[in-house]
């Protein structure tokens, strides 16, 4: 009896708390990304939504451009595109949120989706747009393109956007005006659980643990014990404190993970609303 008065404690409190992201319009986001089709690298579908998301940026009210080049990679010519979002704020320092929308190529595997695995993140930064007030700081959106490898990650293969926009900071001279870069990657699971890999900074860390703390998500957060290869590392590399915010237990044993069942049944309009409000949370602490 005492155990179950508990139990629905705990689930009214969890069931009223508040959270400014509308989770069923960032699902009808990623319902929308699947109806471009698999946003593979060199697809009509990346186009598309690429410049889908600018006019989203620009209904939002923020600056826009789409960053196009090519690179060459096992002799082909492959085309990307970053599209690099602005709040425009006070002064030169600026945090920066990123994401990756590319889907990732497999052979054989027309239907990987890819829901969760490019289609949350780009969502919950697009619902995000809506909710980040003018004031303080610049923010810059970065969605990256390329996130994904062809065959294995190398210099040459993988996080094509983000060491793009990495690199433009450097030579720009404005990695010092970066003061923290948040990352998103498969954050809508319905059963939410991010463990921040170790390869990030711990001042972030802390931030996110006790945010979540503060808002009785506890449960959802955790420090990982695990490095994660993903877009931040470019920016960690190069000295800006940087975190990832992903979800990387998928499925049973992860088996979701870059296979067809990466579908929008998996995914929770309350898990969106979770990791949105805490990365609003932070962006009110960073600036
Ligand atoms: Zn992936």
């Amino acid at each position: 009896m005492l155990c179950l008065v508990g139990l629905l404690s705990s689930c009214e409190e969890e069931l009223v708390h508040n959270s400014r992201i509308d989770g069923d319009r960032c699902m009808s986001l990623v319902q929308k990304q699947i109806d471009f089709g698999p946003r593979l690298l060199n697809s009509k579908a990346a186009k598309e939504t690429a410049e889908w998301i600018a006019q989203e940026a620009k209904k939002a009210g923020w600056e826009v451009e789409i960053d196009e080049w090519t690179e060459k990679h096992r002799g082909k010519v492959n085309t990307y595109r970053n599209v690099i979002c602005t709040l425009p704020g006070e002064g030169k320092d600026f945090i920066l949120l990123g994401s990756h929308y590319d889907t990732k190529t497999i052979p054989g595997k027309a239907d990987f989706i890819s829901a969760n695995d490019g289609g949350s993140s780009t969502a919950l930064l697009i619902e995000l747009m809506k909710h980040i007030p003018k004031g303080g700081k610049s923010v810059r959106m970065v969605h990256f393109d390329g996130e994904e490898c062809e065959l294995n990650y190398a210099h040459n293969d993988g996080l094509h956007g983000s060491k793009r926009y990495a690199s433009q900071l450097l030579v720009k001279g404005e990695l010092r005006n970066c003061k923290a870069m948040i990352l998103v990657d498969m954050i809508a699971d319905k059963d939410l659980h991010i463990a921040i890999p170790a390869n990030g900074d711990d001042k972030l860390k802390d931030l996110t643990l006790e945010l979540a703390k503060k808002n009785n998500w506890s449960k959802y957060f955790s420090k990982g014990t695990m490095a994660v290869l993903d877009d931040h590392v470019p920016f960690v590399d190069l000295g800006v404190p940087a975190i990832d915010l992903i979800d990387f237990s998928y499925g049973p044993n992860n088996s979701y993970w870059h296979t067809e069942k990466d579908t929008l049944d998996k995914l929770s309009p309350r898990s969106f609303e979770i990791v949105g409000e805490v990365v609003l949370q932070m962006l009110e602490e960073l600036r």
